[in-house]
C-alpha cells in the first residue's frame, strides 16, 4: 500500500529557491516537505562559482535582470536583498570575499553555503525527501503528488526545480511540463550566460587562438557589458560573452569593441612615428594581446595612411560585428532565460494568479540574472516571498 504523507506545503526541487522557500515557510510554522529527484540536495549550488559559489551581488538591482516583464522581479528582489542573505552567511561564520564588481564568494567552499542551508532547513523543521522521483502532480482537492513510493498531499505547491542547464546534474523540463498542465503560460526556455560558437568563417579566423583573452565592450540587443572575452577552440565565451548571450536570439549581431580605452579615433597611430604597418602593429601591440593584434592586422589591413583612412580601419576594431552560428547549449550554460511566464504570477507571493496554492519560484520563472551572483540571489529573493507567504 502507498503511504500518503500531509504537509501545509510541498516543495517540488531542493535547489538554492526550494531551500530558501523551505526555511521561510518553516521559520513561520508551516510543516513543510521538500521533494528532490536527485540523491542528494543542492548539487548546482555546490559547482557553483567555481566551487566557491558566488552567493550575492552586493551592487543588485533590479537592471540586473532580465524578464518579459521587467519590473517583476523588483517587489522580491526589496523584500529579500543581499544584506538579508550577508546576515545569515556572518551568523554561520561564514568565511568570504569580495572578488570583482560587488560579487561575493566563499572563501573556502560552497559546500559552505549548501551545509547552512541544511542547518536552517533542520532548525525548522523543514522534512526533506531526497531519491523522490515524481510521476504525476494531480488536484482532486489538495494537491497530490504521486511519488514512485509514496504520495505526498497539501493544499500549496511550490515548484522550484531550476531550469534546463546541465541535465547530468539533475535538470530536468518537469516544472515547465506542470505549468502547461494547469494551462500556465511560458516564454520559451533558451540557453543564457553560455558561450557562442563561431560561423565556419569566423572560427577559422579566429580559434586557433584559442585561449588568449582581452577586455573588451560586448552589446547585445541594447545590452552592453565590459568585461572579459576569451577565444575558444569553438568560438567564444569569457565574462562579456556570457553576458550578451542571454540577450542574443539566432537573428541578432554581437557587437564588440575591441579597444574599448581607446575611445577616440586619432589615438591608434603615434602622431610621432610614421605611419607604416611595422608601427602600426607594435601600437596595436600595445592595446590588444600581442596574437590577436597580428591576426587582426593581417585580417584587417590599413587601406591608406591618410587621418580619414586610420580613422577608418580604427573604427572597425570599435565595431567588430559577430553573428554566431549558435551557442554551445543548455549543457553549457550557466542558466536558462525564459520560462513561467510572470504575468501568470503575482510578484508579491510567485503564486498563480490562475492555480491558486501553486506557486513557482527561483529559475523556472521569467527572472534571468547577469553574470555575477544575481541569479542567486533571485533564487533566495524569490523563494523568500513564496515562503512567507505559504
Ligand atoms: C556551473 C554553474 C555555475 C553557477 N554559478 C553561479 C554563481 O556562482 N552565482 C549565481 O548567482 N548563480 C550561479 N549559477 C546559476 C545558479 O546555480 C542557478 O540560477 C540557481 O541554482 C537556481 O536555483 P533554483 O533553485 O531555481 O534551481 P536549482 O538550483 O537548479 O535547483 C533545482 C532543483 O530541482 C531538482 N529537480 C529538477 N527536476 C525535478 C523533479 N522533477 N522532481 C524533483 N526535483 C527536481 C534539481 O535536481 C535541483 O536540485 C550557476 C549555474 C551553473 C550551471
Amino acid at each position: 500500500m502507498t503511504t500518503t504523507h500531509s504537509f501545509d506545503a510541498l516543495i517540488l526541487g531542493g535547489g538554492a529557491a526550494g531551500l530558501m522557500c523551505a526555511i521561510e515557510a518553516g521559520k513561520h510554522g508551516r510543516r513543510v516537505a521538500v521533494l528532490e529527484h536527485a540523491d542528494r540536495l543542492g548539487k548546482k549550488i555546490l559547482i557553483s562559482g567555481g566551487g566557491r559559489c558566488n552567493f550575492t551581488n552586493i551592487q543588485c538591482r533590479p537592471e540586473n535582470f532580465l524578464s518579459a516583464n521587467p519590473h517583476f522581479a523588483k517587489s522580491a528582489l526589496a523584500r529579500y536583498t543581499p544584506a538579508d542573505f550577508i546576515t545569515m552567511i556572518e551568523k554561520y561564520r561564514i568565511p568570504y570575499h569580495e572578488k570583482t564588481l560587488g560579487q561575493l564568494f566563499c572563501d573556502r567552499s560552497a559546500r559552505d553555503v549548501l551545509t547552512m542551508l541544511e542547518e536552517e532547513c533542520r532548525r525548522a523543521h523543514v522534512s526533506i525527501f531526497p531519491g523522490t522521483k515524481v510521476r504525476e502532480v494531480t488536484r482532486p482537492a489538495q494537491f497530490v503528488v504521486h511519488a514512485s513510493d509514496a504520495e505526498f498531499q497539501a493544499p500549496a505547491l511550490v515548484v522550484a526545480t531550476g531550469g534546463l542547464s546541465i541535465s547530468k546534474i539533475g535538470a530536468t523540463r518537469f516544472g515547465y511540463d506542470l505549468a502547461r498542465q494547469f494551462g500556465i503560460n511560458i516564454q520559451e526556455p533558451r540557453p543564457g550566460l553560455v558561450p557562442f560558437v563561431l560561423n565556419a568563417d569566423d572560427r577559422s579566423r579566429y580559434c586557433d587562438l584559442a585561449g588568449v583573452s582581452m577586455e573588451v565592450t560586448a552589446c547585445c540587443d541594447g545590452a552592453r557589458f565590459r568585461e572579459k572575452l576569451l577565444i575558444t577552440h569553438r568560438g567564444l565565451s569569457g565574462p562579456a560573452i556570457l553576458q550578451v548571450s542571454s540577450y542574443w536570439d539566432k537573428s541578432r549581431p554581437v557587437q564588440i569593441d575591441l579597444l574599448p580605452n581607446h575611445e577616440t579615433s586619432s589615438t591608434v597611430m603615434d602622431p610621432k612615428l610614421p605611419r607604416n604597418l611595422t608601427n602600426l602593429r607594435s601600437q596595436l601591440r600595445t592595446m590588444l594581446p600581442n596574437r590577436f593584434a597580428d591576426r587582426w592586422l593581417d585580417l584587417h589591413p590599413a587601406s591608406a595612411w591618410t587621418n580619414s583612412a586610420l580613422a577608418q580601419w580604427e573604427q572597425q576594431a570599435h565595431a567588430w560585428t559577430i553573428t554566431p552560428a549558435d551557442t554551445e547549449g543548455f549543457e553549457k550554460a550557466e542558466v536558462t532565460v525564459g520560462g513561467i511566464d510572470t504575468d501568470e504570477l503575482s510578484a508579491k507571493t510567485m503564486e498563480s494568479r490562475k492555480m491558486p496554492g501553486l506557486y513557482f519560484i527561483g529559475e523556472v520563472v521569467d527572472v534571468t540574472g547577469h553574470l555575477g551572483g544575481y541569479n542567486f540571489q533571485w533564487a533566495w529573493a524569490s523563494g523568500a516571498a513564496a515562503g512567507r507567504a505559504l
